[in-house]
């Protein structure tokens, strides 16, 4: 595919596609206007070329995978989402919370089996105080010295404050210091209040959230941004979401990358407008991702969310990176997901291959 627009233009007969798409090969940024257009066209080939063709701009026929593991420390948590399947009361029966040695062990473990990067994401635990994650990000970087680490929500680090008593800037800086390399995007979910209000009511506001990925931004720290999808949002919700994202972008320039994300509702207490997406949901949230968010230079689909085979897709609609092996992922399992939970280094370089890309390995921070 050329990664230059103007001469496949012509290609694109949808009159408000190729207007887009005009607009695009030009360097200029959507409006909500345009963004509306891409997110509700049933033309997902033509908004294909135009999203192919800035992926392709932007990363040749590269698609960046990694080799890493998922840490769910506890699924204790005090906010109790309806959105969450995971999460647990004290005392439940399923109910966990990690010790420091089974930590280290796991990590040390998946080291051996040469993972590289760990995902750190857990429930909001009323009672573990700071030095807790102080002690297991040392304990993990004590394992393998240079093993990058993606450590908790903006929602976790909220919380830390609380429970801390300190400033979020101290906090950021004594886990930094601990061994914090970068942040994943979760707890975005969707910005809207009203949809806030019913799937995540105790949650951070979608406004608490933005500023303090723009204060990990201010530290130095790149992070991921996220979007919950097909539960009860709107289109409109959705433009607005994605607006708010590219406007920090603009400002901090700390998202590298962006990472819709399906609802899964099972084990959940939210009804979803639908039990899953549909294969045109997906591509046309991706795909129109790529060319909204035009200052966020990687598009993510994980694979154990999507599917393998959508995942695979995606990768001609805007997405350059199919994520990494995420061995003990838990979260999205809990809400019924079915894929495995542990995908090989040789399988997504196949799924990668077999798309006809370039497969590359490299960790959060594209290093
Ligand atoms: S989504 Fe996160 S904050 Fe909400 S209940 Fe689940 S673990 Fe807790």
């Amino acid at each position: 595919m050329n990664f230059n627009l103007f001469p496949l233009i012509e290609k694109i007969k949808n009159p408000e596609l190729r207007h887009i798409a005009e607009k695009v090969a030009r360097n200029i940024p959507v409006n909500r206007d345009d963004a509306r257009r891409l997110l509700s066209t049933p033309d997902i080939l033509e908004l294909g070329i135009i999203a192919h063709s800035l992926r392709t701009r932007l990363h040749g026929d590269t698609v960046c995978y990694g080799v890493n593991m998922n840490l769910n420390y506890t699924n204790i948590c005090e906010l109790r989402c309806p959105l969450c399947a995971f999460s647990c009361d004290p005392g439940d029966s399923e109910a966990y919370v990690l010790s420091l040695e089974n930590i280290e062990k796991r990590v040390k473990k998946a080291v051996a089996d040469g993972v590289d990067e760990v995902h750190i994401v857990g429930g909001l635990h009323p009672q573990l105080g700071l030095n807790y994650y102080e002690k297991m990000l040392k304990r993990i970087r004590g394992v393998k010295d240079d093993i990058y680490i993606v450590a908790f929500t903006a929602v976790e680090y909220d919380h830390f404050a609380r429970i801390s008593g300190l400033p979020l800037e101290e906090v950021f800086q004594r886990l930094i210091a601990a061994g914090v390399n970068a942040l994943p995007g979760g707890g975005a979910e969707i910005f809207a209040p009203q949809v806030r209000a019913t799937i995540a009511p105790k949650k951070i506001s979608g406004q608490r959230w933005l500023d303090i990925m723009r204060t990990a931004h201010d530290l130095g720290l790149k992070t991921n941004a996220t979007l919950l999808y097909n539960h009860l949002e709107s289109i409109e919700d959705i433009v607005d979401h994605l607006f708010q994202l590219r406007d920090l972008q603009a400002k901090t320039g700390g998202f590298k990358t962006f990472v819709p994300l399906p609802f899964h509702e099972e084990n959940s207490d939210i009804k979803a407008q639908r039990k899953s997406t549909t294969g045109f949901d997906d591509i046309r949230l991706y795909a129109a991702s790529r060319i909204i968010l035009h200052n966020i230079p990687h598009i993510k689909a994980l694979w154990m969310y999507v599917g393998e085979k959508m995942a695979q897709v995606l990768l001609s609609f805007g997405v350059d990176d199919i994520s990494g092996t995420y061995q003990n992922e838990k979260i999205v399992h809990a809400a019924g997901a079915r894929t495995a939970d542990f995908g090989s280094e040789a399988h997504l370089k196949r799924l990668i291959a077999n798309a006809g890309f370039t497969a590359r390995r490299t960790n959060a921070g594209y290093e």
